[in-house]
């Protein structure tokens, strides 16, 4: 009898073949990776401590009076250390986007799935709940027993241990997320007597149960159906980026046999078919199929078939990260690393170190503040007393700096042409304002019809100018 969630598509036979069923639904199998040690397992255990330090850390550092990087979507500034960016400042935002894409392209030219494998947010957070799981549930092997036999009451116990540690773990970093975008110690405040905004509360379960879900139950198919990167990685690999491979010119015929067992007088290789980089595997492939989407580049199965070499006495590195081209030749360590530096690698790394010269120095020499220049839509142009032709504009200054400003508008452009009002304005820190400046010229200074005007803004105890263009309107 067929599941009704099992579509199946009939393939025409060719003439005298039977016909062909094929299954476009494929149940999903629950992947139990077992728990593993070695160094590319303790490289990824100090990037979740490192990233996530950083994560749940930052949020909670101060910097003056202020929260060190808050994100105040509300007041429109960002406040990263001691910048304060505005919505103006959209560029540098592009440019963070521009250099991590570059990073990214390469660092996957030189070594892979790096990113998957050790500090991508999936990868990080799975790591962490597999640990829970652990900690709750026993390995693998505990694990699947347990979910194969029947409910009671230590099954129920464990399960909601499991699961109570995974939400309060989620719950926390939807918290922190939101600690990005509100100041922290009050959004803690605002939580101990349960006084969250909606939105705050919103965004803290929305991130936190996504995390939840993502870590505690998607995991490995996150990174195989949702995860774009996975699908374009193969356009960034070449012949010598790292990859983690299976030596099977050495480890074929695989098979079990006797520690004491002399594999050539067998005719085996070095694999002893133990299944174990299946097993630890968190996206459940074998490796010694070959290079695979699937494959997020983690190294637990580098890690696990060391251990089995180590029992066997055979030499490590049946699997390990390794490239094409070094695996076909057999090339040494050192020829692998002659290859970093190839025409690619060179390239991405020239045109990132521009991007990120060009970034450090627009940052250094950004002007701290903003103007913004509106022409005053209610008139286009007026006699004022005495004569003289007045247009009306209105000024928005944003005071990027952590210290009160005065700030003294002059304008050109125009024979005669002066600022009516008040010259000097005041804009406190990290605030912006906007201001009325009444423009006049004399009545005989331009022809009738819009002439192009600048004005200039002096930050006078920074002394650094802002010049923004206008235009002045003589009526006929
Ligand atoms: S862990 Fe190593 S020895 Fe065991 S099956 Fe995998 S490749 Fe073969
Ligand atoms: S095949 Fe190896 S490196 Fe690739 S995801 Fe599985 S365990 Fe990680």
């Amino acid at each position: 009898m067929l599941s009704p969630l099992k579509k199946v598509i009939p393939i025409a036979p060719a003439a005298g073949a039977d016909a062909e069923t094929v299954w476009l639904y494929e149940a999903h199998q629950k992947i139990y990776p077992r728990s593993v040690s070695g160094i590319f397992t303790r490289w990824r255990w100090a990037l979740v401590f490192l990233t996530q330090l950083v994560f749940y850390g930052l949020p909670w550092l101060q910097w003056g009076q202020r929260q060190a990087v808050l994100f105040d979507l509300e007041a429109r500034r960002f406040y990263i250390f001691n910048l304060v960016l505005y919505p103006q400042d959209f560029i540098y935002l592009t440019g963070i986007l521009v250099i991590s894409a570059l990073s990214l392209f390469l660092f996957t030219a030189v070594a892979g799935r790096l990113w998957c494998g050790y500090a991508c947010p999936q990868t990080v957070y799975t790591e962490m709940f597999l640990w829970m799981e652990k900690l709750a549930e026993g390995d693998r092997s505990a694990r699947m027993r347990r979910d194969a036999g029947p409910w009671n009451v230590d099954k129920l116990g464990r399960k909601t241990f499991k699961h109570g540690l995974w939400l309060a773990v989620a719950l926390w970093t939807g918290f922190t997320f939101v600690g990005y975008f509100t100041p922290i110690h009050a959004l803690g405040h605002e939580m101990l007597y349960l006084q969250m905004g909606s939105w705050e509360v919103f965004w803290a379960l929305f991130y936190g149960l996504a995390t939840y879900g993502n870590a505690g139950f998607l995991r490995e198919q996150v990174c195989k159906h949702m995860c774009p990167y996975a699908r374009f990685q193969s356009a960034m690999f070449d012949h010598d980026t790292l990859i983690v491979t299976y030596d099977e010119a050495r480890g074929e015929p695989r098979g079990a046999r006797s520690r004491k067992a002399d594999p050539a007088a067998l005719n085996l290789g070095a694999c002893v078919n133990c299944s174990l980089c299946v097993q630890v595997c968190p996206t459940g492939i074998d490796i010694r199929d070959g290079l695979q989407y699937e494959c997020i580049g983690c190294g637990a199965c580098a890690d696990v078939c060391d251990t089995v070499m180590d029992k066997m006495g055979y030499a490590r590195g049946l699997v390990k990260y390794s490239t094409q081209n070094a695996v076909q030749h057999h090339w040494t360590q050192r020829q692998i690393l002659q290859r970093v530096l190839r025409p690619r690698v060179l390239v991405y790394s020239a045109i990132l170190g521009v991007v990120v010269l060009a970034m450090a120095v627009s940052l250094v020499l950004r002007t701290p503040f903003k103007v913004d220049v509106v022409r005053d839509r209610g008139s286009l142009a007026r006699i004022a007393a005495g004569g003289r032709i007045e247009n009306v504009y209105r000024l928005q200054i944003m005071n990027a700096t952590e210290t009160t400003q005065v700030f003294h508008l002059s304008v050109q452009g125009v024979p005669g042409l002066a600022v009516a009002t008040e010259e000097d304005v005041t804009v406190d820190a990290t605030q912006s304002r906007w201001v009325a400046v009444r423009v006049q010229a004399p009545y005989d200074a331009a022809t009738p019809g819009s002439h192009p005007i600048h004005f200039q803004i002096e930050a006078r105890d920074m002394h650094a100018s802002v010049s923004e263009k206008s235009v002045f309107i003589v009526p006929r």
